[in-house]
Formats: structure tokens, C-alpha cells, sequence
């Protein structure tokens, strides 16, 4: 489906410094290598459509803009792909609470996040795929994964089918996933964050606790796909597995996301992708921090999101929201503060004073900029480095380009 305006990006000359990036399951800032084609094949899981865009959202999706720029500016092609979960419980439960059809929730939803994205200037995906478009091939996956023995029926009282778990010693037995091997939790932590993504490991009937659903029978009031398995809607993590490997091939280069999803999300995502292809599912694992607000975690059912779209409406200036976003690692969990977008609003002022009176030069700035972005996306570094530039009696034409570039904000525009 359609994704959001691409924002000009202009191509810097000179060199431009390796990307290395942190590695998840390394736990170690590593060299970025792409594939042997030359390309970076990069899986981005996208939003469920009911809470869009809060600044949580805004920062993960920052965070890998900011990534392809690096990308992008070493020469290197990015392959891009996000999904829209718009076929998963929390929506559908929102859409049945509110009494709003489930289609029209994911669809005003997705519109609103699109607008943002395109707001903060962020680059769109190369393929930006919603569930709904794609389950006639989910369920085939889920067809294969049962027949290849990685999926197993258990059955229920309150539907007419069955509900199909993954097995996830099936697939171990593979030695290609390795359960928490790539999160690093502990088995304590393993349980914890499985029951609060919606996991249910004392289900009777499956055959490990951390097997998660790849196939939910219909239920009334349920929206409903046929499979060879029976009619019902896909599990959250084989969506993402089938939209990965159908639009970037068996491998990707990175698996990203905000760090909540590391397990069992992300992890489920390689073990069903490894199971449909045979294949280890991603080279590189890179998760985002999470943002709070009044000292806790800005969630829908906390009631606490800062919106990228209010605060725009309210008319805050949206290269602000994004260089106060940038101004924090992206690794790091922080805190949204008022405070600080006042702050970002000011420091802009000067940078686009700065721009208004450049004259040749800057080169050794846009350098410094290129080296922190490259070195595991140290924006507050450039932020830092464009600081200073904009301080100089003369400051350099050249880091107006490389502020575009690199932080996706364009000092001339009005
Ligand atoms: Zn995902």
C-alpha cells in the first residue's frame, strides 16, 4: 500500500566513514557489513494502528531514518520494509470496546501516522505492507509450517476449529534459533515479557509454554480468513515473518525495532521466519529505547502520550519534535519534556540564522557530523558539532546540505 511522500535527500561528496551499529544479539557496537550484493536489506515492524504516533513511535522510526541516511550518504542501497499490524488483538479489542468498525480504526489510524511520518520528514519504506493485503499468504506459511511439523492444532471450547500453536523445540531442533539467545533474558524474564505481549503459557494442550499462536480460529465478532488449517486470522509474529521474507527474501540484513519487542516478538519473527526458510532470519538485530512521560512508560492504557500530530496541530514546528528526538541516543530510554522542545525550537532559530549567513566552507563540521552519525548513529554528537558551527563568525554553506542529510532537517525552508 501507499506509504508517505519521500523527503529530498541531498548526497554529500567525500568520503563517508563504515556504519557500524549495535548488535542486539552480539550485545557489541559492530560494523554494519551489507550483503553480498551491496545492499542493506532492513525490517522495520511498524505500528499497530491504534495509538498513532506517540513519541515512542516517532523515536524508533527516527532512529532507523536516521540509520538509512548514514547508510545512504556511504554509498550503500537500503531495501526497506515496515508492516502495519492491523490484523492483532489490541486493536481489534480497541475497535470492539469504541464500537468502531476494526477497518476503519486501522485505516484513520495508519493516515494519521503517514501524515506524521511525512511531517517529521522521515524516509517511507521501500514496501510498507498491512496485514490485511497479505493474509491469503500468511495462512499458506501456516499451512507449510504444520506440514513441516512446526505447527501444531490445539483445540478450544469457544470456537468451531482449532487454534494453531508454533513449536518452538521444533524449530530449535533446527539449530538455527536458539531461544533468548538474542534478547539475553533470563528464563524469569523470558516468561514475563511473553504473558505481557499477549502470550498464554499455561494453555492446556500446547506443548511448550512459549509456543505463541500462529493461527487463532474464528470467533464471533472476529474478522475471519480461510486456510487449509481452518477459517481464522493470523498470530502478530508470523505476519511480520511473512511480510519480511516475501518482501526482502529469506535473510535480512537487520531486524529492527523499539526494544519492547525484542522477545517475543522479534525473536518469534526469526524462529517462524527461520522454520518457513530454513534459513537464520537476520544478520543484525537493532533495537530502539523507549520514550516516557511523567516519569513512566507512554502507553495507550496509561493514558500518557505525547502525540506527534497534537503537537504539530498546536502549531510546534515538526524539524523541533524531530532534533529534540535526535538530541537523545537512540539506544538510551529518556524522558519528554515540554522543556526540552522549547529548547530544540531555539536552537533551530540559530542553526537556520547560521544558514542565512553562510558562506563557502564547513567541510571539517559535515566531516565531524559524518564520523558520530556513522559511529552507532551518535546524533547528539552532530547535533553538538552543528552547535559549534552555528556559533562561528562565518559558518560553512556546506553543513547546511549535511544537516539535511544526516538529520533530515532542511535549514532553507521556510
Ligand atoms: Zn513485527
Amino acid at each position: 500500500m501507499e506509504s508517505w511522500p519521500r523527503p529530498a535527500v541531498p548526497q554529500l561528496e567525500g568520503e563517508a566513514a563504515p556504519v557500524r551499529l549495535f548488535d542486539t544479539a552480539a550485545d557489541a557496537v559492530l560494523p554494519l557489513e551489507a550483503d553480498a550484493d551491496g545492499r542493506v536489506r532492513l525490517y522495520v515492524c511498524g505500528i499497530t494502528p491504534y495509538d498513532a504516533t506517540h513519541l515512542g513511535h516517532a523515536a524508533t522510526y527516527l532512529a532507523f531514518d536516521t540509520l538509512i541516511r548514514a547508510l545512504s550518504q556511504a554509498g550503500v542501497e537500503v531495501e526497506y520494509a515496515q508492516n502495519v499490524t492491523d490484523v492483532d488483538d489490541p486493536l481489534l479489542e480497541r475497535a470492539a470496546k469504541t464500537g468502531v468498525d476494526w477497518e476503519d480504526l486501522a485505516e484513520s489510524q495508519t493516515d494519521l501516522f503517514r501524515g506524521d511520518m511525512a511531517a517529521l520528514r522521515v524516509i517511507p519504506p521501500n514496501a510498507y505492507v498491512r496485514v490485511k493485503d497479505i493474509v491469503d499468504e500468511i495462512a499458506e506459511a501456516v499451512d507449510r509450517l504444520v506440514a513441516d511439523g512446526f505447527g501444531y492444532a490445539v483445540p478450544t471450547n469457544d470456537a468451531d476449529g482449532e487454534d494453531i500453536y508454533f513449536d518452538v523445540a521444533a524449530v530449535q531442533a533446527t539449530g538455527r534459533y536458539g531461544l533468548g539467545e538474542m534478547s539475553h533474558f533470563s528464563p524469569d524474564k523470558l516468561a514475563s515479557a511473553f504473558v505481557e505481549f499477549g502470550g498464554d503459557p499455561d494453555r492446556p494442550g500446547k506443548r511448550s509454554p512459549f509456543d505463541p499462536l500462529l493461527w487463532r480460529a474464528h470467533r464471533e465478532g472476529e474478522p475471519s480468513w480461510d486456510a487449509g488449517v481452518g477459517a481464522g486470522r493470523p498470530g502478530w509474529h508470523v505476519e511480520c515473518a511473512v511480510i519480511a521474507t516475501s518482501e526482502l527474501g529469506p535473510q535480512v540484513t537487520v531486524q529492527a525495532g523499539g526494544r519492547d519487542l525484542r522477545f517475543p516478538h522479534h525473536e518469534m519473527t526469526c524462529a517462524h521466519a527461520t522454520a518457513l526458510t530454513g534459513e537464520p532470519f537476520a544478520r543484525h538485530f537493532a533495537h530502539a529505547g523507549l520514550v516516557g512521560y511523567e516519569g513512566t512508560k507512554m502507553s495507550k492504557s496509561l493514558g500518557n502520550l505525547v502525540l506527534v500530530s497534537k503537537l504539530t496541530q498546536a502549531g510546534r514546528d515538526a524539524a523541533a519534535v524531530r532534533l529534540t528526538v535526535l538530541g537523545h541516543h537512540y539506544r538510551s530510554d529518556w524522558e519528554w519534556f515540554e522543556g526540552e522542545l522549547c529548547e530544540n525550537e531555539a536552537r533551530l532559530e540559530r542553526w537556520r540564522e547560521a544558514a542565512g549567513r553562510a558562506t563557502s566552507g564547513g567541510a571539517e563540521t559535515v566531516s565531524e557530523m559524518r564520523a558520530r552519525i556513522a559511529d552507532d548513529l551518535d546524533t547528539a554528537g552532530a547535533i553538538a558539532a552543528v552547535d559549534a558551527w552555528a556559533a562561528e563568525a562565518t559558518p560553512g554553506m556546506e553543513v547546511v546540505a549535511a544537516v539535511d542529510a544526516l538529520l533530515g532537517i532542511d535549514l532553507l525552508a521556510s
